[in-house]
């Protein structure tokens, strides 16, 4: 572990003479930055924090605390899963979330150029007053577009368009020395080099503070339409999922659920939408498939053929959301799934393992009969499309470290299951703190050692978020 100085008040006068006002110490820190939304992986309060507001603060602060040897946090709007901006040093937490202006549209490159506190849900909105679609769409749309980057975040649009890293053309990034890079350009191709801009693309806060991000857009699709296919269980409804593609269909979005979940978020929004019985017959799991185009009339016979389609693979029926109202309805029920889960549990665990999509109903499978060996509760839901399922554990009655115990066996056991299919442990919420010893047994000692000395070049001090992705505290 790396052997850092505590924050002097030497340390401060001079972290305060570079950003006068804004440098918090002790008990003016918001607790918040203690943590993200799991603190079950720890919580530890910084010495100091600090809202930025420009490049050159970042680079004051970084440079200050690479001389000093202080572990400085990057946080963006602290909504990660991983427990990635969680300042488990303590040292200096460094917010990028108050950085939050949209800089400039390049409309001829379908480029746009942001600080990164902006949100998700403030570009999104934006981009579509110029005609255009900022394609990425995790869950949480108040996370940073900085922390979206930071971990490679992908969503319910993943299947058509990919991830994050698919929208990153370049960024400026503060080094954990404090000097000032640029990465990427706005170009349509590049062989110009290793991609030190894919490199920084889910690392997570280990390599560099990214203060600037250009990004790209696509012309923004004039309709939309979604169809919500309920089913008697979850294998025909689970199976269904790589039919989509190999019947030639191009859908924006696959998601798959069962009936359990949905009740929780429905309750937890106060709104039921998608129907409990067919005709008799009990649902118990859905799919919720979107698919976008250039207009309505080009989009009905493609969702009449997936109408049939997913009626010719057991669908009970099949429900059209074509209007604004029924697809926000439909959607916002989707998109409270966590909320629903985090309001009626008190112990709750997560991973987001991505397997090859012809093999998630094996998988599915495989954890509904493991689940049976433990007291904790398993719940899961998933983009179905691109094979990415986010499992949760959760308990009100455990004791908490009896809890810690059983999840970590769990863990260990859908990872392991996960990578025997082909899969990885984590699709889109990365590794943070919560994951690093479950990636080493993944990633194994060759990939590891390369990715260490990768953090070691770019942070040969090991001061920039200390104890995660590749390097826990003991190494
Ligand atoms: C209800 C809910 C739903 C979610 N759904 C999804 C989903 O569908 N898909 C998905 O991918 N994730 C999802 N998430 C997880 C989370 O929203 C994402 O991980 C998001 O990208 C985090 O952004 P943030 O601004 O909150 O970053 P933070 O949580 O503040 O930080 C996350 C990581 O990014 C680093 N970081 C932040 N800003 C910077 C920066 N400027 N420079 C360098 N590093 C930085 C931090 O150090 C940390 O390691 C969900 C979370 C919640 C609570």
């Amino acid at each position: 572990m790396a052997d850092y100085n505590p924050i002097t008040p030497e340390i401060i006068a001079e972290l305060s003479k570079a950003v006068p006002g804004r440098v918090m110490v002790g008990d003016s820190v918001n607790p918040d930055y203690a943590r993200d939304e799991m603190p079950i992986y720890g919580t530890r309060m910084p010495e100091v924090s600090i809202d930025v507001l420009s490049t050159e603060e970042v680079a004051a602060i970084v440079k200050i605390c690479y001389e000093n040897r202080i572990p400085v946090t990057t946080r963006g709007a602290g909504t990660g899963l991983v427990g990635g901006c969680t300042p488990i040093c303590g040292g200096v937490v460094i917010c990028t979330a108050k950085m939050n202006k949209i800089l400039s549209y390049d409309l001829e490159n379908f480029a746009v150029t942001v600080q990164p506190g902006v949100l998700l849900q403030q570009l999104a909105e934006d981009a579509l007053t110029h005609g255009c679609l900022y394609p990425p769409d995790p869950g949480e749309k108040l996370a940073t577009l900085g922390g979206n980057v930071a971990t490679n975040a992908s969503g319910m649009r993943g299947v058509k368009y990919g991830a994050t890293r698919d929208y990153v053309k370049a960024m400026t990034v503060v080094l954990p020395t404090g000097e000032v890079t640029r990465f990427g350009a706005t170009v349509s191709k590049t062989s110009s080099g290793y991609s030190l801009l894919n490199l920084m693309i889910g690392s997570e806060g280990t390599l560099g503070i990214i203060t600037e991000l250009t990004l790209k857009l696509i012309p923004a699709p004039k309709a939309t339409i979604s169809l919500i296919a309920p089913f008697a269980g979850l294998a025909e409804c689970i199976s269904t999922v790589p039919k989509f593609k190999m019947n030639h269909f191009d859908p924006q979005a696959i998601e798959f659920f069962e009936k359990e979940i949905l009740i929780s978020s429905e309750e937890y929004l106060g709104k039921q939408v998608f129907p409990r019985r067919v005709e008799g017959c009990q649902v118990g799991a859905y799919l919720l498939i979107t698919f976008d185009g250039d207009s309505q009339d080009e989009l009905e016979p493609v969702i009449e053929r997936a109408a049939e389609m997913l009626l010719a693979e057991g669908a009970l029926d099949v429900l059209v959301a074509d209007t604004p109202p029924r697809l926000k309805s439909a959607w916002a029920a989707r998109s409270s799934f966590l909320e629903g889960i985090e309001e009626q549990t008190k112990l709750l665990d997560e991973c987001d393992v991505v397997v090859p999509v012809p093999r998630i109903p094996e998988y599915v499978v495989y954890v509904d009969e493991l689940a049976k060996n433990y007291d904790f509760h398993v719940q899961y839901f998933g983009h179905a499309g691109d094979g990415n399922l986010h499992i949760y554990t959760c308990s009100n009655d455990m004791e908490r470290e009896e809890f810690l115990r059983q999840v970590d066996s769990f863990m260990a056991s859908v990872y392991q299951k996960a990578m025997e299919l082909g899969g990885q442990i984590s699709g889109e919420h990365g590794i943070g703190m919560g994951k690093v010893k479950y990636l080493a047994q993944a990633a194994g000692p060759i990939n590891m050692a390369l990715m260490q000395g990768i953090k070691q070049v770019f942070d040969p001090r090991m001061i920039l978020n200390p104890g995660k992705v590749c390097r826990s505290l003991d190494c």
